[in-house]
């Protein structure tokens, strides 16, 4: 039996989060609550005489999207027209780059089961963004909807060299890849709307063959699962078309993602079918090495740095370093608690924000941007209990307060006397009290139903309203006990 080698690739459409289009000032808008068509212009409709202007802020974010993988930068790229017929397409073609891009030569770092391992960065290049289709059935006719208010919206395609070997590789620089993007603020990384869409390309060799095999292209797959799921299928189709002698054919293919299978849509295009030639309504793209090493200084501290400053500095584990910094809220919130108290251990406040205040969150349906409290109201808090001037218990209850109105837990705890008790003398003599009080259960445990040692613990927690040390209240009920047992 031959085993065969598999070689992935990834073309990655990025939506670059500007506020106007690439070429036009029209707004980008949400286009679930827009409505179709409401934010277009003569020149993203394509109507002739029209000229098309270079959005600085677009090239600014690819650019930073381009540093952070990287890339070498063009200092000048040229535009270029992708020729192609479709309803989605007002020009008749895509001003896109080919020949000539922004950046090439990137990598990108991603973590699999196997350990660490770079994925090539062939090319990143600028590019418009389509309208789109809608097709409809009423009354028996079939028929299509065209809606403009994408169509010029800024796109970044990114291109990996097919260095990813299996689905893992797949899931791994796909979301690193977004997580980065999300990160450095270029795009909003959101699947549902269409901001990342994903292109895949893949072949299979006869294991030690160095060749690649024919390759097959999924196009149009707009979620992880659905990219693994394509993924999945195809490696199983043309192995079998392999392991059966036969020849795979280049092609282009969709995803049905109900019946969980390709579909060809047409035999491979070549490049010179798309005519590219460049855009003569535009200058070239000219990046100073200026302006580059200005992005550079700007960037924030990217997630492969900060993985390693939590690891090492702040001995985070790792599975609570990726839940930090999925959200860019999350991990802003987070670095301003370490910076308001740098005598709190970033552990302490890992544990109450994953657990404690996201679990308030999630309910009350709110978010970190708009609490009422602050970071340093936070590690207040957390830092109160710390300290054994509140107890864990408490410290929950009094959060739930601060978040609740907005108070200081400094108040909080002075306005209803929260303090714990930890003085020996005072919880000696709770503990004695509810001993006396209950003769019975202590007479049961000492004839060895131990379990009821926590059901008297609870008694004195209740008596003392939850306040007592539950560190002390222990001890001195061990002590108690065993000194009844001689
Ligand atoms: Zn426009
Ligand atoms: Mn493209």
């Amino acid at each position: 039996m031959i085993k065969y080698n598999v070689d992935i690739g990834l073309e990655v459409h990025v939506e670059l989060s500007t506020h106007s289009k690439m070429f036009c000032s029209c707004a980008v808008v949400d286009n679930t609550i827009s409505p179709p068509n409401s934010s277009t212009c003569p020149v993203c409709c394509g109507m002739p005489g029209t000229l098309p202007v270079i959005n600085r802020n677009a090239v600014e974010l690819a650019l930073r999207a381009a540093i952070a993988l990287e890339c070498e930068i063009n200092h000048t790229s040229i535009f270029a027209r992708k020729n192609y017929f479709y309803p989605d397409l007002p020009k008749g073609y895509q001003i896109s780059q080919y020949e000539y891009p922004l950046a090439e030569n990137g990598k990108l770092l991603i973590h699999t089961g196997e350990g660490d391992k770079y994925i090539r960065i062939l090319r990143a290049h600028i590019e418009e963004d389509t309208g789109k289709l809608t097709h409809v059935v009423r009354d028996g006719k079939s028929y299509s909807l065209v809606n403009l208010n994408r169509a010029g919206v800024p796109l970044l395609e990114i291109v990996s060299e097919p260095d990813m070997h299996s689905v893992e590789d797949v899931a791994a620089y796909s979301r690193e890849l977004r997580l980065l993007l999300r990160i450095i603020g270029v795009s909003s990384g959101d699947m549902e709307k269409g901001a990342m869409r994903f292109e895949a390309n893949l072949s299979l060799r006869p294991e030690g063959c160095e060749e690649l095999g024919t390759r097959v292209e999924v196009k149009n797959l707009n979620s992880f699962k659905a990219m693994e799921n394509a993924i999945i299928y195809q490696i199983s189709i043309q192995k079998s078309t392999l392991e059966k002698g036969e020849k795979v054919h280049q092609q282009t293919l969709g995803w049905d993602e109900t019946a969980g299978k390709t579909f060809s849509q047409r035999s491979k295009e070549n490049a010179n079918d798309y005519r590219y030639f460049p855009e003569p309504d535009l200058p070239p793209l000219i990046v100073d090495q200026e302006w580059v090493s200005k992005i550079s200084a700007k960037m924030p501290e990217l997630p492969k740095a900060k993985r390693k400053r939590y690891t090492i500095d702040y001995k985070l584990q790792a599975e609570d370093i990726e839940r930090l910094i999925e959200e860019k809220e999350t991990v802003g919130f987070f670095e301003a608690c370490v910076q308001a108290d740098p005598s709190l251990a970033p552990k302490a406040i890992v544990n109450w924000m994953l657990t404690d205040l996201f679990a308030w969150i999630n309910q009350s349906g709110s978010t970190l941007g708009n609490l009422k409290i602050n970071p340093s109201d936070f590690t207040a808090l957390i830092m109160l209990v710390e300290k054994g001037v509140i107890n864990q218990s408490t410290g929950k209850e009094v959060l739930a307060e601060m978040l609740e109105g907005g108070k200081s837990a400094e108040v909080i705890v002075k306005g209803e006397g929260l303090r714990q008790v930890s003085d020996s003398k005072l919880i000696n003599d709770m503990v004695e009290t509810v001993l006396v009080n209950n003769p019975g259960e202590v007479k049961a445990y000492l004839n060895g139903k131990e379990t009821l040692i926590n059901w008297l613990f609870g008694q004195v927690m209740q008596n003392a309203k939850g306040k007592a040390n539950p560190q002390v209240v222990k001890k001195s009920l061990q002590e108690q006990l065993n000194s009844k047992k001689l």
